[in-house]
């Protein structure tokens, strides 16, 4: 077997909101897994509320880290966060840096969302409109509760409201007073390499008309949600993955922000349709390799 991505530390991927490690037989990190499996790579995919806000998730998080450890002996791990997964690792470094090597950030809302926002505006939650958007949330929750097979466990809490503040510009900045670690100082800069002894990196893809929109994304519904959702971003239009915005997404060392992918093709959804020329699992691999170079 080849060592390319046997990083010294396991790889902890933590999923976005609505995540999952396995609904039946369909996992959350499409060929994403294997791939870093087949480089050497300890990997664990893991579970956290699918709905709820990121220090709830955060805490989770820090105790699938402590088992984690515990069975594996290793001293540290790397977590890599898709979409909402990466405010939980922040969240998770920021109490425990002893245990987190680096925190690698995937289309990460770490400065908000806005489509979040857009959904604040229009559908409050104490709105009928609220209430319903809020009790679809909760059953499609329910629903993939029941098809989940990775996960065994406590049943996790949902919390509908608490998921949607922790998302919104303004829920994030108060997330960022509290936990600024690995963040740029400037709008669109980038951050730090390493804080308290945690390495942090991001990455991030946009819309790009003419790629994310062809090849085998015709087939792929979850890319015309993309564009549909694109359209409630003000700040940052026409440079968004759909649901994060090009500059909010960095974090660390930002190891690229235009790359042709939407929010789900990220993590190489639905079922590896992506855009044409677009290879998220690469990007996985690579950076795996990247961690092991700097020897975590
Ligand atoms: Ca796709």
């Amino acid at each position: 077997m080849s060592q390319a991505t046997a990083t010294r530390y396991p790889l902890v991927l933590v999923p976005g909101m609505l995540g999952f490690i396995r609904l039946l037989f369909y996992p959350y990190w499409f060929g994403i897994v294997s791939a870093l499996r087949r480089g050497g790579a300890v990997v664990f995919a893991v579970q956290v509320s699918p709905i709820n806000s990121s220090e709830v998730r955060g805490e989770q998080l820090l105790a699938r880290i402590e088992a984690i450890l515990r069975e594996t002996g290793a001293q540290k791990v790397n977590l890599f966060g898709h979409s909402q997964g990466s405010l939980t690792a922040r969240y998770a470094a920021a109490k425990r840096p002893d245990w987190v090597a680096s925190v690698t950030s995937v289309a990460g809302p770490n400065h908000g969302s806005e489509l979040a926002d857009y959904l604040q505006k229009n559908y409050p939650h104490d709105s009928a409109k609220g209430r319903v958007l809020s009790a679809v949330l909760r059953a499609v929750a329910w629903v993939m509760g029941v098809l989940e097979t990775g996960y065994r466990g406590p049943k996790l809490p949902v919390d509908v409201h608490a998921s949607h503040q922790s998302l919104t510009t303004e829920g994030v900045a108060l997330f960022n007073q509290r936990y600024p670690q690995g963040l740029p100082d400037t709008w669109g800069g980038q951050g730090p390499e390493e804080v308290n002894g945690v390495r942090y990196y991001s990455w991030s893809g946009t819309l790009q008309p003419g790629k994310t929109d062809r090849g085998a994304n015709l087939f792929d519904g979850t890319n015309r949600s993309c564009r549909l959702f694109a359209r409630t971003f003000v700040r940052e239009a026409g440079h968004c993955d759909g649901m994060v915005g090009r500059y909010s997404s960095h974090l660390g060392t930002v190891i690229g922000d235009e790359y042709p992918l939407d929010h789900f093709d990220i993590v190489n959804q639905s079922l590896g349709l992506v855009g044409k020329g677009a290879d998220p699992v690469r990007l996985f691999v690579e950076h795996a390799q990247r961690l092991k170079a700097a020897g975590v």
